[in-house]
């Protein structure tokens, strides 16, 4: 039984799910590579009614679909309900835009004239993370099915129940069967779906490590990828910063979801002149966080996913601590029942403790002292990762020579409001490559087909 509810602020088994059969699997890979079939050759407006009609069901249900979530992985309801409108909003935004993103681009040849068409390429296979049960489901169904691809989606083994209640999402919207299929599988049943040659894309957003082993298969089957992966972005904060916006933003930017977000502000870099007073009132700010019950709108701490995902947030502490970082906040398990953590904030980490380069997965804020501007810089970029990053300061201009300088996929100045339906979402370096959301994240899984007429005889 690897697809398991356990209510993490409980610790109680809620439900459990087998995996699917090697027949059924094959099954529902036939269903999805006929729905295809039909599905690519629908218009936009007939695809565009059962996106729509999806959308408006999660904006009518909100908290029917918010509370698996808070039960299977410990969301705060209040942010549970947030994420369930916002994964209404993407579906409604590709409902709406996708035809004129996929429209025929004319093109300007010097001979005759051409185009470029964007048509569907068949069935994808995608792999989503627990930390947004709906909205990164969103991100893939709403382009992907508006494009004319069918998806078929294997969630993470913690929250089966989201995963069932998404799938029947779509055929409460109206969807052939096979438009949309949940996955209830194994991770060798997943490579053997990616050299299937009835899929014919891989969208991922997880780990590194699971990026290395689902882009390699996906490579070696020479089918087309993209990786939305880990990060450990910077929270720049120069010494003209505006201190009281910016330490709302740092608590947020780290605590929202429990400091579970590829793209939470994760390494907290401040200029000298600024240090102490930020830390300080940063701590007292972390520090006044109360854990609770998730399901209570006045909870400000929820509990980490899973007791497995706390036991390896306090390992990762200790291992920073043994090479010499500092505690200068929480660090430990929190006494009560579920896998709560405590608001953690490490400082002095060396660049040769393995902590510098780790994704810190959790509400634990490495800090780093800096002189200047340019010693900013050249941290946020001392990073395998490259997801995105935000700076604080009171001169914008300033503030947008600094994000181009930044090596990431995104920058934020004065904010980290990371994700909306029109805009691009991704990183660089090991947080991945490709694009969801916006006009360029329905371009990931087309086939860019250049047509052109030119009345030329053939050269002799
Ligand atoms: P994870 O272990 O990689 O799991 C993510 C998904 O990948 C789950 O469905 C998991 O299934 C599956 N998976 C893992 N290894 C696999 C394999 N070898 N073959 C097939 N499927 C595999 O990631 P996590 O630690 O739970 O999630 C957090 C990570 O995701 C963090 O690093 C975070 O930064 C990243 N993330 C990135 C973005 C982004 O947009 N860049 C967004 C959210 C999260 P099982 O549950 O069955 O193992």
């Amino acid at each position: 039984m690897s697809y398991q509810s356990f209510n993490p602020a409980t610790g109680i088994l809620v439900k459990s799910f087998p995996e699917i059969s090697d027949a059924d699997f094959e099954k529902k890979i036939a269903t999805a590579a006929d729905c295809y079939a039909s599905w690519r050759q629908k218009t936009y407006a007939e695809r565009a009614k059962i996106v729509a009609k999806a959308s408006a069901i999660l904006h009518e249900r909100i908290d029917e679909f918010a509370h698996p979530m808070t039960i299977e992985m410990g969301k705060r309801i209040g942010e549970a309900r947030g994420e369930v409108q916002f994964s209404s909003e993407i579906l409604a935004y590709y409902a709406k835009h996708a035809e004129k993103f996929l429209a025929p681009v004319k093109l300007h040849p010097t001979i005759g004239e051409a185009h470029m068409e964007s048509s569907p390429i068949g069935v994808i296979f995608c792999v989503e993370p627990w930390n947004f049960p709906y909205y990164q489901l969103a991100r893939v169904a709403g382009p992907h099915l508006m494009a004319g691809n069918v998806i078929m989606v294997k969630h993470a083994s913690c929250v089966p129940q989201c995963a069932i209640a998404f799938e029947a999402l779509w055929r409460e919207a109206g969807a052939p069967a096979g438009l949309y299929t949940n996955l209830l599988i194994s991770h060798e049943q997943s490579d053997r779906i990616i050299d299937d040659p009835r899929i014919k894309g891989v969208a991922l957003t997880g780990s590194v490590a699971a990026g290395r082993s689902l882009a390699a298969r996906a490579g070696k089957n020479i089918k087309v990828s993209s990786m939305e992966l880990g990060g450990s972005d910077a929270f720049i904060v120069l010494e003209d910063a505006d201190l009281a916006h910016t330490i709302k933003w740092a608590v947020w930017g780290r605590m929202y979801n429990t400091g579970q977000t590829c793209c939470a502000a994760k390494r907290f870099i401040v200029v000298e002149k600024l240090a102490d007073r930020f830390l300080e009132e940063f701590r007292a700010a972390l520090a006044a966080l109360e854990p609770g019950d998730p399901m209570d709108e006045k909870t400000t701490l929820g509990p980490l996913s899973t007791e497995s995902a706390l036991v390896d947030l306090l390992r990762q502490v200790d291992g920073a601590v043994a090479k010499g970082a500092k505690v200068l906040l929480g660090g430990k398990r929190i006494d009560r029942p579920g896998s709560y953590m405590q608001p953690t904030i490490l400082t002095d980490i060396a660049p040769d403790n393995p902590a510098f380069r780790e994704e810190f997965f959790g509400p634990v804020a490495l800090f780093f002292r800096v002189k200047d501007e340019e010693a900013a810089i050249a941290l946020a970029n001392d990073s395998d990762f490259g997801l995105g990053g935000s700076v604080f300061t009171k001169d914008v201009a300033r503030g947008k020579r600094v994000a181009t300088r930044v090596e990431t996929g995104m920058m934020f100045i004065n904010n980290i409001s990371w994700s909306d339906a029109e805009l691009p979402f991704g990183g660089i370096k090991d947080s991945g490559y490709g694009r969801e959301l916006g006009n360029m994240g329905i371009q990931e899984f087309v086939n860019k087909k250049l047509v052109r007429t030119a009345h030329l005889e053939a050269p002799l």
